[in-house]
């Protein structure tokens, strides 16, 4: 159930938003709009819906006549066309997460957001974990937690509350659900970014042997038996860089959970999958060079095993081409070389 303020309850709609002709026919012409170079397949059909639907609602107004009916119907697309059960505010009785609602606003544009990322994967690879186990997408304001990996903190720091970007987690106490809880005072960017590192370490759960995982990883990082991650400071930022140049941050240095899903978050983000090509490019020491090589290659033949095929060399291209352009936009104008 979603606790709107008082008197700002969104209406009620009688029946499904998507057996409505009306939006049907909006999202068909929408879609085909947004995604003119794909054939009209079913599928790329409900993709483009999504994503034009979320194009239809970026910018919502809490003052917009349609506000409400906009944001329900967003809400009602996530839900039946990925199976995601979008909740805003923090969960009640439960410690580990604390927060604040968000405002109106800021839940309609996180729902566009989240439409926006999620509409960059085929449909059944996110309906192949969310018709297994709910999955709950909550949206927090001032998000902060204890619930925090043993790899990530050292153990006399893990009962304090530190401002996290995203959960995920499993919901214990015979709940089979899953939960990914974001943090909606970060920057749009981040938020993009954080949907894809918590959706790595949902679809990894779900589709990876740990043990052989876990080994898998902390081979790429290094032939000897010792394992390379270490924990790392209380409340690490997301981009705190590390010297250690066989990790991307050193978040990714805690885990080999959070090795993979950081690398996976820089490669389903377009300037940060052109920053990854970049660093493999300019290392000048090759056993690390072959170190970062070999974590890309890992998570294309792992996107492409997690999605039978449909996330393939294609995908990945347009993603590099998208960062090298956006990339190319923010570069200092009026810089001339000499
Ligand atoms: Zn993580």
């Amino acid at each position: 159930m979603d606790r709107f303020p008082a008197g700002q309850q969104p209406e009620k709609r009688k029946r499904s938003d998507l057996d409505s002709p009306e939006l049907l026919q909006e999202l068909r012409e929408k879609g085909s709009q947004s995604n003119p170079d794909n054939a009209p397949s079913r599928r790329n059909f409900l993709l483009g819906g999504a994503a034009a639907l979320a194009a239809m609602t970026s910018g919502m107004k809490l003052g917009d006549s349609d506000f409400h009916k906009k944001a329900n119907e967003l809400k009602s697309v996530l839900e039946k066309l990925y199976g995601v059960r979008i909740v805003m505010g923090p969960p009640h009785g439960e410690e580990h997460i604390r927060g604040d609602m968000t405002t109106l606003e800021t839940y309609a544009n996180t729902l566009t957001l989240i439409s926006q990322e999620f509409s960059k994967y085929p449909l059944g690879m996110i309906r192949k974990v969310t018709g297994k186990r709910t999955l709950e997408v909550r949206v927090v304001d001032k998000l902060t937690s204890t619930a925090t990996t043993a790899s990530e903190v050292s153990a006399q720091e893990k009962e304090h509350p530190v401002t996290v970007s995203g959960l995920m987690e499993e919901l214990g106490n015979g709940n089979e659900g899953t939960r990914i809880t974001l943090n909606t005072s970060l920057q749009a960017a981040n938020l993009r970014r954080t949907i894809h590192h918590e959706l790595n370490h949902r679809f990894s759960r779900e589709w990876e042997d740990w043990s052989r995982h876990t080994r898998k990883w902390a081979r790429h990082n290094s032939t000897s038996v010792l394992n390379p991650y270490r924990p790392v400071p209380l409340g690490t930022k997301a981009d705190a860089p590390t010297n250690d140049r066989r990790f991307l941050t050193l978040f990714a240095s805690s885990s080999a959970e959070e090795d993979q899903a950081v690398c996976a978050e820089w490669m389903m983000t377009p300037r940060l999958h052109a920053d990854f090509l970049e660093r493999i490019e300019n290392e000048q020491d090759g056993n690390i060079k072959a170190i970062l090589a070999a974590k890309y290659d890992e998570i294309i033949d792992t996107y492409k095993r997690w999605s039978s095929g449909k996330i393939d060399a294609a995908f990945w291209h347009r993603i590099a081409e998208q960062g090298k352009k956006e990339k190319l936009l923010a570069a200092p104008r009026g810089a001339t070389r000499c």
